[in-house]
């Protein structure tokens, strides 16, 4: 089968355009205006699963943003900022929150974002790891992933 189809318009992706894997499973859909992309987009491991999800405008994000484990907990989320026409559209603005792996609830980071840029250091909900100090991802655990 085809790994992707959709239309084009003047040889320009326009409108509804969804990908595959090899094995026949969706690897993305979204949409397409004038060859960028434009809409709700969302991407797909190749188990099914969801991967990500987020909003396109002019080809740049905007508004809020997902990704997933494979296993369909959350990853981590937040929002791009509105595009006002600045050299900021597109960046990922206020607080973002990375989630444990075991429940994709947890948060063990959140990050503050102004046009892209951290405004302050990282904060870890969950501390430190008991062995070297890392941040710790699970909160079942006072270690972090590589101890
Ligand atoms: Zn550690």
């Amino acid at each position: 089968m085809a790994l992707s189809e959709g239309k084009t318009v003047n040889r320009k992706k326009e409108g509804d355009w969804i990908t595959y894997y090899a094995n026949g499973n969706k690897r993305s859909e979204g949409a397409y205006k004038k060859g960028t992309k434009d809409g709700k987009w969302i991407q797909y491991f190749k188990n099914g699963n969801i991967s990500s999800e987020g909003q396109f405008k002019n080809g740049e994000y905007v508004n809020w943003y997902v990704t997933y484990f494979e296993n369909g907990h959350k990853k981590w989320e937040g929002d791009y900022g509105p595009h006002v026409g600045k050299s900021h559209d597109g960046r990922k603005e206020g607080e973002w929150a990375c989630y444990s792996a075991t429940d994709g609830k947890t948060v063990w980071r959140t990050i503050t974002y102004k046009h892209g840029a951290r405004t302050r250091p990282d904060e870890h909900p969950l501390g430190p790891c008991s062995r070297c100090g890392n941040p710790i991802h699970d909160p079942d655990t006072d270690r972090c992933p590589e101890c």
